[in-house]
């Protein structure tokens, strides 16, 4: 135990220094008091995204030191977090889903497949884009996005 607490110190604080605040979405932010519960729904993803939501919120890039948490069920959760395109048989569950959040609710999509279907449009399985599904609140680009990038759009949910 003591070994783990001296390897604690000599480490130390492993997180980026926090990058400016994003421009200010006040309208979200607002409405969520400064913390925000997130679902997360992979709606026919790569795992690429993934890999990145991973890393946005481990020790380096810390997204919960914003305000930002990830939950285990959609009615404990304010906003959802989509990656992928939607494929056929994901677009019910992200109703589903969707609707089992309390108000007021968020959807943020998470890459270019989520934003417009990227590397899988027009592809057989897909149903559309997040935003043909369940409606969009904020839009995070890349193929894949950087974990800064999902981080500074979770804080313009947060808002700090
Ligand atoms: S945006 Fe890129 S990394 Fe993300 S699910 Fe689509 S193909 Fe995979």
């Amino acid at each position: 135990m003591l070994n783990l607490w001296r390897k604690i110190r000599r480490t130390g604080r492993v997180a980026e220094p926090a990058p400016p605040k994003p421009g200010d979405e006040p309208a979200l932010a607002a409405e969520l008091g400064g913390s925000v519960q997130i679902r997360h729904v992979d709606a026919g993803s790569c795992n690429g995204c993934e890999v990145e939501i991973g890393s946005a919120f481990g020790p380096v890039h810390d997204a919960e030191r914003y305000g930002a948490r990830l939950v285990a069920s959609p009615r404990h959760a304010d906003a959802v977090l989509v990656t992928g395109p939607v494929t056929r048989n994901m677009a019910e569950p992200l109703r589903r889903t969707f609707e089992a959040l309390p108000e007021p609710k968020f959807v943020v999509a998470v890459g270019d497949c989520a934003r417009n279907c990227g590397a899988f449009a027009e592809a057989y399985g897909v149903e559309g884009a997040v935003r043909d599904v369940v409606p969009v609140d904020v839009e995070i680009a890349g193929c894949p996005p950087r974990p800064e990038q999902i981080v500074e759009g979770l804080r313009k949910l947060t808002g700090r």
